[in-house]
C-alpha cells in the first residue's frame, strides 16, 4: 500500500505501478494483500535473489539500491546500479522471464525502469540509461526512454492512485492473452466470474503440496532442517519437506512444537486441530492476510444478510444429496422429492423457509441413506442407520460422517483464510452461534459429493468395517484404523479431479472449494454478480 511521508503525499511501490501498467486489476489485488505461490513465482523469486542482497554491491555495481521521488510520487528498489568511469550510472533490472518466452522488454518493465531511473536521478545522481537483464536467457536488453515513455510512467503512477483509491476492485479483464501469463491468475479467476463455461483453454492451478494430517495419538512433530519430523517414544514416524505442505490438520493428542507451529504461520499456512471424533476444535492463521477491506463488506453483509447466497448453498446441498442417492442408491421417489426442493430453495423467501426445505431434505437423504451401501456390506456388517445424529455418535455410519465433516470443514476454513474472508461471518449458518459459520455455508455443498462419497465408498470397499467402531455408554467411537483409513480415503477424493459442472474444465475438489470461497468474496466485494454452488450432475 502507498506509503504516507510528512506533507501528507502518497508514495507509491512501483513495483505496483508495474503491476497496473500490466494490468489494473493485478495492482489491485497486490495491493490487498494477494500473494501468489505458483511454481512461477517460486522459481521467479529464487533466481532473482541475488539481485535482492545488498552485500553482493561491488565498486563499479551496487545491489538493492533503495530510492524514492516525491516529485514522482514513488518509492522502490533498483536491482542493480552500474557505474561507468566517469560515475555516471545505469539502473539494471533482472527480470526471470521463462526461458520459453522471448526476451521481450514490455511495457510494464518500461514504466518500472523509467521510475527507477527517474527516483534516483530526483535524488541527484547522474543517471544515463536503464537495462534489464534476463536471468534466465542470460541476456542484458538496453532500454533507452523517450519523453514519451517518462509522461507514460507518471500518468501510470496517477492511475495506479486511482485504482487504490477505488472502492471497488477492477473487473477483471475479459478474454485477453494477458491472463494466461499472469502471476495472480489463481486469485483473480478472470474466466470463472462470468460464471459461464471456460471456453478458452485455461490451466486450474492445482499447488503441488499436500495437506499433512498428524493422527498418532502421543507423537510430537516438529521441523528441523526444512523438514517436518514426527516420532513418538524415541521412534521417528515421519519426515516431510516442508516446502511440499500446504497445511497441516491435527487430529487428537498429537503435540505440535512452538518452532514449528511459528515456521507453519511465517510460510502463511494454516493449522486447524481437530478431535479424534473429526470436531474441529481451533486454528491457527498468520496475522498477515489479503483482503482486510473486503472482509469488513463481509461483516457488513454478514449482519444484513444475504439470502442469495445462503439459498445457493441450500439448493446445491440438496442437488448434491439427491445425484448422490440417484447414483448409489435406490429410492427415486426421494431422489424426485429433493430435486424439487432444490428449486424450492431457490425461491425460498427467508432464512427460516431454508432451514425448513434444508431439514426436510436431509432427513429424506439420510432415511436413504443405507440404501447407497452394497446390501451384503450392511448385512455382513450389521449396520444400521437412519438418522443423523451428531453428537454423540449413535453408529459407526454417523461417526464416519462426523470424522469426514469435520475433515471438510478444516478444508473450507483454510479457503475461506487463504483469500482473506472471516470464518465467523457467514450467511446461511448465524453469526451468534460463535462458530465458523461461513466456513459452514462453504461446506454444505460439498457434504454429499465429497464426506458422504468418502463415507460410501469406504464401507462398500471394505476399508472400514464395524468392528472398527466401538461403543461407550451409547456413543459410538471410531478406531484407530478406520480413522486412518477415512482419512487416506478422503484425502484420495479432495485430491482427485471432476469436471466442474459450471466452468467445463478439470479441477480437484480441494481447489473448487478455494474457487468457491474466492467467488463469495468477489459477491462481498461486488466483483461477482451473482453466487453459484456447485451442483453435480
Ligand atoms: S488474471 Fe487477468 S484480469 Fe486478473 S489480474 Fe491477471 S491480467 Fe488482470
Amino acid at each position: 500500500m502507498p506509503e504516507t511521508l510528512g506533507e501528507g503525499r502518497d508514495l507509491i511501490p512501483i513495483s505496483l505501478v508495474a503491476h497496473q501498467a500490466f494490468c489494473p486489476r493485478r495492482a489491485w489485488l497486490e495491493a490487498m494483500g494477494e500473494t501468489t505461490d505458483t511454481h512461477q513465482v517460486a522459481v521467479g523469486t529464487e533466481a532473482h535473489a541475488p539481485a535482492d542482497d545488498p552485500t553482493g554491491s561491488r565498486s563499479q555495481r551496487y545491489r538493492a539500491v533503495d530510492v524514492i521521488s516525491h516529485d514522482l510520487g514513488v518509492i522502490g528498489r533498483c536491482d542493480t546500479v552500474e557505474l561507468d568511469e566517469s560515475a555516471a550510472m545505469t539502473v539494471v533490472e533482472h527480470k526471470a522471464t521463462p526461458v520459453r518466452r522471448r526476451p521481450e522488454v514490455t511495457e510494464p518493465m518500461r514504466v518500472q525502469v523509467a521510475l527507477l531511473s527517474g527516483a534516483l536521478a530526483d535524488m541527484g545522481y547522474p543517471v544515463t540509461g536503464q537495462a534489464i537483464y534476463f536471468i534466465n536467457h542470460r541476456t542484458r536488453v538496453d532500454v533507452p526512454l523517450s519523453e514519451e515513455d517518462k509522461a507514460f510512467a507518471r500518468e501510470t503512477v496517477a492511475a495506479t492512485a486511482r485504482t487504490l483509491a477505488a472502492e471497488e476492485a477492477p473487473p477483471p479483464l475479459e478474454d485477453d492473452r494477458r491472463c494466461s501469463r499472469c502471476s495472480h491468475i489463481t486469485v483473480c479467476l478472470p474466466d470463472e466470474r462470468p460464471l459461464a463455461p471456460v471456453t478458452r483453454r485455461i490451466v486450474v492451478a492445482d499447488p503441488d503440496t499436500q495437506v499433512l494430517h498428524l493422527t498418532t495419538p502421543g507423537s510430537r512433530a516438529y521441523v528441523t532442517r526444512g523438514r517436518i519430523e514426527v516420532s513418538k517414544s524415541g521412534e521417528k514416524l515421519g519426515t516431510f519437506p516442508i516446502e511440499r505442505v500446504q497445511g497441516v490438520v491435527v487430529h487428537g493428542n498429537v503435540d505440535l512444537s512452538s518452532g514449528l507451529i511459528r515456521e507453519l504461520l511465517w510460510r502463511s499456512l494454516s493449522v486447524v486441530w481437530c478431535t479424534s471424533t473429526g470436531r474441529v476444535t481451533g486454528w491457527a492463521r498468520a496475522a498477515q492476510g489479503p483482503n482486510g477491506g473486503p472482509r469488513l463488506l463481509q461483516h457488513l453483509a454478514s449482519h444484513s444478510g444475504r439470502i442469495d447466497l445462503a439459498r445457493q448453498f441450500v439448493s446445491a446441498k440438496v442437488a448434491n444429496q439427491a445425484t448422490l442417492l440417484r447414483r448409489h442408491g435406490d429410492t427415486p421417489l426421494v431422489v424426485a422429492r429433493l430435486r424439487e426442493l432444490q428449486r424450492e430453495a431457490l425461491e425460498a423467501p427467508s432464512l427460516a423457509d431454508l432451514f425448513g426445505i434444508e431439514g426436510d431434505a436431509a432427513a429424506r437423504y439420510f432415511e436413504s441413506f443405507l440404501t447407497m451401501l452394497r446390501p451384503r456390506v450392511v448385512a455382513a456388517e450389521e449396520l444400521t442407520f437412519s438418522v443423523r445424529t451428531r453428537r454423540p455418535a449413535r453408529d459407526p455410519i454417523n461417526a464416519a460422517l462426523n470424522l469426514c465433516y469435520g475433515l471438510l470443514t478444516a478444508d473450507a476454513l483454510r479457503a475461506v483464510v487463504a483469500c482473506g474472508l472471516d470464518p465467523h461471518a457467514g450467511f446461511l449458518h448465524s453469526s451468534g452461534r460463535n462458530k465458523p459459520a461461513l466456513a459452514l455455508d462453504l461446506v454444505e455443498e460439498f457434504r454429499a459429493p465429497v464426506a458422504d462419497s468418502v463415507v460410501i465408498n469406504a464401507f462398500n470397499n471394505g476399508e472400514v468395517r464395524a468392528r472398527d467402531f466401538s461403543t461407550v455408554l451409547g456413543s459410538t467411537r471410531i478406531g484407530e484404523r478406520a480413522r486412518k483409513a477415512l482419512i487416506a480415503g478422503y484425502e484420495r477424493r479432495v485430491t482427485g479431479t471432476f469436471r466442474h459442472p459450471i466452468f467445463g474444465y478439470d479441477v480437484t475438489w480441494r481447489r473448487a472449494m478455494e474457487i468457491q470461497a474466492r467467488l463469495v468474496l468477489g459477491v462481498v466485494d461486488g466483483t461477482q454478480p451473482q453466487y453459484q454452488g456447485i451442483k453435480v450432475r
